[in-house]
């Protein structure tokens, strides 16, 4: 699932580029440079920039029409449908995630990251930057190819 999408995107990043010679400065819309023929070539993204290979317009993709997940938040929202909203200590009521939160922070953390985990086991999340970011798969048929 991972690496269809990025065969995807990389077809995508193609398709959204032109070739271009720095050494020129000119687009070689044929994949040869017309002025020095030169075939080892960047990538034009109009309005954005010139770059060797597709990895920074992959990246450009990804921002700007894709919205990364808020871990913290969609692990929070499967917490609270699992407990109670309130949980009592004595006579006092908390806010159940809060309590948690506050009272084991670690164990906190490693709980979400576990579940993060689990879902990009389960291909419902992907990552292109080693879990620095995560996107929803189902996301990824909106794009244009
Ligand atoms: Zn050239």
């Amino acid at each position: 699932m991972k690496s269809e999408i990025q065969q995807k995107l990389e077809t995508l990043a193609f398709n959204r580029t032109s070739p271009f010679c720095y050494g020129c400065y000119i687009q070689a819309p044929k994949g040869i440079c017309p002025e020095c023929h030169s075939d080892d070539l960047m990538r034009h993204l109009n309005g954005v920039g010139v770059e060797w290979g597709t990895a920074w317009v992959i990246k450009h993709i990804l921002q700007e029409e894709l919205t990364a997940i808020d871990t913290d938040e969609i692990f929070e929202e499967s917490i609270r449908q699992c407990y109670p909203e309130e949980t009592t200590v004595g006579w006092m009521k908390f806010d159940t995630v809060e309590l948690m939160k506050s009272q084991d922070p670690i164990s906190w953390r490693i709980a979400r990251d576990e579940y993060i985990d689990s879902l990009e086991q389960d291909e419902e999340i992907v990552s292109f930057d080693g879990g620095e970011t995560y996107y929803w798969i189902h996301n990824f048929e909106d794009l244009q190819y």
